[in-house]
């Protein structure tokens, strides 16, 4: 049986009635109390969602290109921004981007919709070097895999001070605009860097994404807003479920997780290094 990690500040958390936030963070999977890890002394490489996962999920990044997507909108449709708004929701939802939807129905230009949604004011993002530090630490080799583009995991993990700490990234144009939670992209992802999924490790945001890395044999992290955090996700993001199977660990604090992680390595090395 698993032994998961849990944050200690999640098992001391007041549970607030119909609060969808802490319901996935205590829910899904028992608090441990000592924070084992298991098994994870064979992962060499390390998966990381970029959007909401390596920058906080109350900063103010994502509302930014939700708004430019609905924007795009508005200048493709001729719609008001209500109408826009609802549009982009389906999409999302229906298709896992917006994007994709609207290449699908209306052979939008996926390069024009990238350029124009994330072209955003990066300057309230602040380096965080302790989290670089912790993915430093991290032995083996470390990726992005985005349903954003390139040059948005680029700027942003260098605002973030973190882009000296990734080997690569792997954007929407590299999966060929097939966004996760699609199994393809997953596929192509491995395959593009030779990654065995039995020796790795995903972290993400969104529970759905980690259904196919976990059936392919990744270790999987979810990482969700810290209690009282503003919540990103779209409602049907949150996981209302009392089961998670393909969730191995669940944290609000990726910092502290990752180091607990090297930390467990390096006490279950025999010669204590
Ligand atoms: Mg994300």
């Amino acid at each position: 049986m698993k032994a998961p990690y849990a944050p200690a500040q999640s098992a001391q958390a007041e549970p607030a009635a119909n609060d969808a936030r802490n319901a996935i963070e205590l829910s899904p999977i028992p608090l441990a109390p000592d924070h084992t890890f298991i098994n994870l002394s064979h992962i060499n490489t390390w998966v990381f969602d970029l959007d909401n996962t390596l920058y906080p999920a109350d900063c103010d990044l994502w509302p930014k290109i939700d708004q430019r997507i609905t924007a795009f909108m508005i200048n493709l449709f001729g719609l008001d921004g209500l109408s826009s708004r609802a549009l982009q929701k389906y999409y999302y939802r229906r298709y896992g981007t917006t994007l994709r939807g609207l290449m699908d129905d209306h052979a939008v230009s996926a390069d024009d919709f990238l350029s124009f949604v994330h072209d955003i004011d990066r300057s309230s993002l602040l380096p965080n070097l302790p989290l670089a530090a912790a993915i430093a630490a991290l032995p083996g080799r470390k990726l992005i895999l985005t349903n954003g583009s390139r040059d948005h995991a680029q700027l942003t993990a260098e605002a973030l001070g973190l882009s000296a700490m990734f080997e690569d990234i792997f954007d929407i144009v590299d999966a060929e605009l097939v966004p996760k939670p699609e199994r393809a992209t997953y596929e192509r992802f491995l395959n593009k860097h030779a990654v065995d999924p039995k020796t790795s490790a995903m972290f993400e945001d969104i529970e759905r994404n980690l259904v196919i890395p976990h059936q392919k044999g990744m270790m999987t992290a979810l990482v969700v807003p810290r209690p009282g955090q503003n919540d990103h996700r779209e409602s049907f993001e949150i996981a209302t479920s009392q089961a998670l199977p393909h969730v191995d660990y669940v944290t609000s604090d990726l910092e502290k997780f990752l180091r607990d992680i090297v930390g467990a390595l390096g006490s279950a090395r025999p010669d204590g290094e």
